[in-house]
């Protein structure tokens, strides 16, 4: 199967909510097989929400490879049960939003709740580069992109700067 296109800003269908996966079948297999394949060949990527490849569901993908070994962890329906008040401000990057890095303030601590590919319910209790992208991931899911967490001035540049390579590639 080749790999999925990843859409980056300012398309439309980044800004939509995902609806939820209610069927776990083949198709949903494929559909996280081919998620994983395009989240590699990214090369630098280490989370992919169904959105950002066109397909809105609620799935993502994560991988952070710890000392280099392959740690997948796919999500189906993820929720956010609960949140630590403490905040940490981290720089984050979009596959979708190429080449624009900024902080954004997270919660340091979030319980997480989704279904495997089978269905089965999962909960973990997660913090550091984790909890940062998993609350990147699902804010995808909800048409939220990480920099709607920023002032409007940034997000007009970050637009600017992806419109301006995407012309850049095409002459
Ligand atoms: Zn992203």
């Amino acid at each position: 199967m080749p790999n999925l296109q990843i859409i980056t800003i300012p398309n439309p269908l980044l800004k939509k909510k995902s609806e939820e996966v209610k069927e776990f079948d083949q198709n949903l297999k494929n559909t996280i097989r081919n998620m994983y394949d395009t989240l590699y060949s990214s090369g630098n990527g280490i989370g992919l929400a169904a959105p950002q490849v066109g397909i809105m569901k609620r799935i993502v993908v994560i991988d952070i490879k710890e000392k280099d070994k392959s740690n997948p962890i796919t999500f189906i329906n993820p929720k956010i049960v609960k949140r630590s008040k403490e905040t940490f401000v981290n720089e984050e990057g979009c596959l979708s939003i190429p080449d624009f890095f900024s902080n954004v303030e997270r919660y340091k601590e979030v319980e997480v709740q989704w279904l495997s590919e089978n269905g089965d319910l999962r909960s973990a209790n997660y913090n550091g580069l984790m909890s940062i992208c998993i609350q990147h991931e699902i804010d995808h899911l909800n048409g939220v992109l990480f920099i709607d967490h920023l002032s409007k001035i940034k997000r007009k540049m970050a637009v600017e700067k992806v419109l301006k390579q995407k012309k850049k590639k095409k002459n």
